[in-house]
């Protein structure tokens, strides 16, 4: 089992196969990061991960505009929920170099 897989189980993302050896032999549940895995050093994808990084894409930018409509929560858990401009932005740059890379 990857641990993109183990992610999954983890309510994590799949787009790309993690690779941290330690997280991997504690069975997905070391992780440090708390399955962020977009900005880990040991996080790679390619461009079979292509429809799951359009589909995270997609996701992050319909949870934002939900959380900036007229949705009732405490400030603190509306924020931490919200997708930043830089999970978002590493997305779209992730997407790109893929792309670019399988057609080059
Ligand atoms: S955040 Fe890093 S260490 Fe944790 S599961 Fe993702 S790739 Fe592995």
């Amino acid at each position: 089992m990857t641990e993109s897989e183990l992610a999954v189980g983890a309510g994590g993302v799949v787009t790309g196969p993690g690779v941290a050896p330690g997280n991997v032999a504690a069975g997905g549940h070391a992780c440090p990061l708390r399955f962020r895995c977009l900005g880990c050093e040991h996080f790679s994808t390619d461009v079979s991960y292509l429809p799951d990084l359009h589909a995270h894409l997609a996701d992050l930018l319909r949870s934002r505009e939900r959380l900036m409509s007229a949705f009732e929560a405490d400030e603190w858990a509306r924020s931490q929920a919200m997708p930043s401009d830089e999970e978002i932005g590493r997305v779209r740059g992730l997407i790109d170099r893929v792309t670019t890379t399988s057609i080059s």
